[in-house]
């Protein structure tokens, strides 16, 4: 497969992507890398359960959020090279190990490709398709009846923000439209009767250091825009990762005060949703990417 020109995800960068070549933004060529397939226990409740969510992280990103706790493969690129029926393959094993989904994690620049492995295999159980907010609906709409719940964060109401930490344009207005077509496409919230999803959409917003403004107005951008569509997932795991160490805004967990502070708003929002307790920050979230199933 040859792109000429990419403008697959928001960045529009008109990269020229082939087999071997990835010369866009984020670096991926047409070939999928991931870096682990396996079970995953790090996720919300109704989606890791006790027998895991099978997730398949994905290697390089239209993003650069300059704290990803995925930097080896997300900025680094790490990962082995899988063809689209490869992946199907891998979505059987998953499901035999009898994990409660598959989880696609960061697929965004790969979305031809997944496409093509989940019509080459249309798993039983509920696929997720989990990323960051800055999509194009465009895109998003080659996964519609494949992906049978989005899981997008919504990082920043700050554009300013949004530029220095991720380097990306215009992420509210983005996140927004992606989000509305995400809502589209899922329809509402279905859980079986074990609390497991297994359909819908669950906004992520993770809270980072001194961005108590930022997560306070996300809640309210997602109430106006959303309204009680609206599931929210409140991140609390926030852990200096990548380039965070160096930078003096994000070389820090966040505090209990910062927390309360943007748990008050999700209470006086009447947001529906999950928050984390803010214990769980730490690395243990963060898997071993060496290949793992892959
Ligand atoms: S997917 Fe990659 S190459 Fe394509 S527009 Fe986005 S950053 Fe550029």
């Amino acid at each position: 497969m040859i792109i000429e020109s990419c403008n697959l995800c928001p960045r529009e960068c008109g990269g020229y992507r082939d087999n071997n070549i990835g010369g866009g933004f984020c670096g991926a060529s047409t070939v999928m890398k991931v870096a682990r397939i396996a079970p995953h226990y790090g996720e919300e409740p109704c989606i890791s359960g006790e027998k895991g969510s099978g997730a398949v992280f994905f290697s390089h990103c239209a993003m650069k959020c300059i704290f990803c706790q995925n930097y080896e493969i997300s900025h680094g690129g790490f990962g082995k090279e899988i063809t689209s029926a490869q992946l199907a393959e891998k979505f059987k094993e998953l499901e035999a190990m009898g994990v409660h989904n598959i989880n696609l994690v960061n697929g965004t620049h790969y979305i031809p490709r997944i496409r093509e492995s989940l019509l080459l295999y249309k798993p039983k159980i509920p696929v997720i398709f989990n990323c960051g907010g800055y999509e194009k609906a465009e895109s998003l709409r080659l996964l519609s009846g494949l992906v049978d719940v989005y899981l997008p964060d919504f990082k920043y109401s700050d554009d300013k923000m949004a530029l220095e930490y991720s380097g990306a344009k215009n992420y509210c207005e983005t996140a927004i439209k992606a989000i509305d077509e995400m809502l589209a496409q899922t329809g509402d919230l279905r859980f079986d009767d074990n609390g497991m999803i297994l359909q819908g959409t669950i906004i992520r917003h993770l809270v980072l250091p001194f961005g108590t403004k930022n997560s306070i107005n996300t809640l309210k951008l997602i109430k106006e825009h959303f309204g009680n569509r609206a599931f929210v997932s409140l991140m609390a795991q926030y852990t200096p990762c990548g380039k965070a160490p160096e930078h003096k805004r994000l070389n820090r967990k966040i505090t209990k005060r910062e927390y309360q502070k943007v748990l008050d708003e999700l209470f006086d929002s009447e947001l529906d949703g999950y928050a984390q307790e803010l214990e769980s920050s730490g690395a243990e979230f963060i898997p071993a990417f060496d290949l793992t199933g892959v």
